[in-house]
């Protein structure tokens, strides 16, 4: 196999297949490492069209493999028909020195075949108002510079919505909405009538409702409302990189892609300034390798970007690729997610929904926009939905025929609103590597130093109390609110350890996603994240990895790589 390319890309989830897609279209021969195993979209969705009696346990995981998997198994989405796309605990540890629960889905598209699929963008809101109110840093970047890059992700890879011209959450380029159900417009309109600032808008998703001629061309095509995405789907009709820009940048004959590789760091070249390759292990034969490359993406997943960065020791950086102010695993972030309200809407008997909804409509973030007006600082977006119940209601039904068309009537409607809340980013909230223990490919452990404070406990005391007051505007009754305290992490969207800044005295990475003092490293996903906003950010990262391939190829060409 050849050793030597133009670009590496260190990952082949969603910021990695993006990074792939855009270097090898615009002509740079791209060796994408990624350090699980190969995944064929369709030919390895091994659940994809069970049904349910088709599994052991109709669908729970064995007691043994949730004994040997307590953490993993947490994970929003984790069961028998997906539980292949998630790590195994014991296979990967890491120490938590404060809770911190880390999931990972180690295979080639990476998170992506399992991830929720919200895509809304950030308003201009959020890249200001860390240094606004004062809780952080202004990213070295505005919306509008993001703007033309969010759309070119959207085209890409078909996110449905609906224009709604709200302030907070900016309009993308979005195929027909999903559409709510009779419940969530009711919802939306008693809102709208006691708030009329707060907006409840159909879902923003990554689900091709109406696939367009670039979507086809991906083999890709519309959604069937089945909501069994996260098996991965064999209509493409969600997007991930094994079903688009995997497959898209294979297309151009430069794309080499090697599962099973470990990367164990990347290698800096003092005499050029600049890194010369990576250092990687076969996953299965511990054998050691190294590529070399003219530019590298990390897109290994916030954590592990910035364990390799750490990793990436020299005499010239002994603490990690260009960690000169102590920056690098410091200012981790990630969305509070711990408050939920669930009630009970009556009336509409005689109404429901065709198909299985796989999206859930957003009630865009209405706090301290502008001026801190909260007792806290940031915002939080909220996820909701209403469907209908099972119906219990089979007093004196006791068998038969009886029994099985009870069962088939549905029950009362539910309604749900859950947070993402934004969280402060601080120096104190860091991830460093083990002195002591190492992985079975002879990697340092992470440690996770990762909490929470004293603002995402005011922000989830007033998501109750808001959530509560509207449902109970809206009719609602059998309101019931609950502080799960999860430990953070099992958000899974953890940001932040090696930043965007204006500057190198309190960023690692310039506007463009380079490190400051190793300008052919590009870091481009999660761990790039200045603040963590209140809105789903993988479609940012996918945008800012677009944005920043773009520049490395036109570095290249310019001779500055
Ligand atoms: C259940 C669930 C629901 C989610 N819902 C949403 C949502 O609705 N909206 C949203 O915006 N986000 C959501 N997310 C988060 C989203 O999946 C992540 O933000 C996204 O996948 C991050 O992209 P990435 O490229 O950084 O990482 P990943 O997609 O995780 O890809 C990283 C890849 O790097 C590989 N890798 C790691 N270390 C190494 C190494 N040392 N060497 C080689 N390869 C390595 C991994 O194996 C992996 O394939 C969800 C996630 C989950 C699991
Ligand atoms: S809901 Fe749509 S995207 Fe999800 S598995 Fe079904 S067809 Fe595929």
């Amino acid at each position: 196999m050849e050793t030597s390319f133009d670009a590496i890309v260190i990952g082949s989830g969603i910021s990695g297949g993006w990074a792939a897609k855009e270097l090898c279209e615009q002509g740079l021969k791209t060796l994408v490492l990624e350090r699980g195993r190969d995944i064929k979209h369709i030919k390895d969705y091994p659940t994809a069209t069970m049904a349910p009696w088709d599994f052991k346990y109709r669908g729970d995981v064995a007691k043994e493999y949730l004994d040997q998997n307590p953490l993993i198994s947490k994970a929003a989405g984790f069961a028998d028909d997906t539980k292949h796309f998630f790590i195994q605990d014991k296979e990967h540890p890491y120490i938590q020195e404060k809770p911190f629960d880390w999931i990972r889905g180690y295979q080639v598209g990476g998170k992506s075949i399992i991830w929720g699929r919200a895509c809304q963008r950030w308003s201009h809101y959020e890249f200001t108002a860390p240094e606004r109110q004062g809780y952080g840093m202004n990213w070295p970047i505005t919306y509008d510079e993001i703007a033309p890059w969010y759309s070119h992700v959207e085209n890409f890879i078909g996110v449905c919505g609906n224009k709604d011209g709200i302030e907070a959450m900016p309009d993308g380029e979005f195929l027909p909405p999903f559409g709510l159900n009779c419940v969530e417009a009711h919802l939306r309109d008693k809102i709208k009538e006691a708030y009329p600032d707060r907006h409840l808008v159909d879902a923003r998703w990554a689900q091709l409702t109406q696939a367009r001629e670039i979507h086809l061309q991906q083999g890709r095509g519309n959604c069937q409302s089945r909501n069994l995405c996260m098996r991965g789907c064999p209509y493409g009709g969600y997007f991930s990189s094994v079903s688009s820009t995997l497959p898209w940048a294979a297309k151009t004959g430069n794309l080499t892609l090697r599962p099973d590789s470990v990367v164990d760091s990347i290698i800096y070249d003092p005499a050029t300034r600049k890194a010369s390759g990576v250092r990687v292990i076969d996953r299965l034969t511990k054998e050691e390798f190294v590529y070399k490359s003219k530019v590298i993406f990390v897109n290994a997943s916030a954590l592990n970007s910035v364990l390799i960065l750490l990793n990436s020791r020299s005499t010239h950086f002994p603490d990690g690729l260009g960690n000169r102010h102590d920056l690098l695993g410091r200012y981790v972030g990630f969305h509070n997610y711990r408050a939920s309200t669930s009630a009970d809407m009556p009336g509409f008997q005689d109404k429901y929904y065709y198909g299985r909804n796989p999206t859930e409509p957003i009630l865009a973030n209405y706090r301290n926009l502008g001026e801190q007006k909260m007792d806290f600082v940031g915002g939080y977006t909220i996820f909701t939905g209403a469907y209908r119940s099972k119906n219990h209601n089979i007093e004196g039904v006791r068998f038969g025929h009886d029994l099985k068309d009870h069962l088939s009537q549905p029950g009362g409607w539910k309604v749900y609103m859950y947070m993402q809340g934004e969280t402060i980013p601080k120096a104190g909230n860091h991830v460093r590597l083990s002195d002591l223990e190492k992985d079975q490919w002879g990697i340092p452990l992470l440690i996770t130093s990762v909490d929470y404070d004293y603002n995402d406990d005011l922000m989830v005391k007033d998501f109750i109390q808001e959530s509560q007051d509207m449902l109970l505007s809206a009719g609602c009754t059998h309101i019931k609110s609950r502080d799960n305290r999860q430990a953070p992490g099992l958000d899974i969207h953890e940001m932040g350890g090696c930043r965007m800044g204006k500057s190198e005295k309190d960023s690692m990475l310039n506007k463009w996603n380079q490190i400051h003092h190793c300008k052919n490293v590009y870091v481009t996903d999660g761990a790039c994240m200045t603040s963590t906003g209140n809105q789903s950010p993988s479609i940012l990262y996918m945008a800012l990895t677009a944005r920043a391939a773009k520049h490395a190829v036109g570095e290249i060409k310019s001779g500055h790589l």
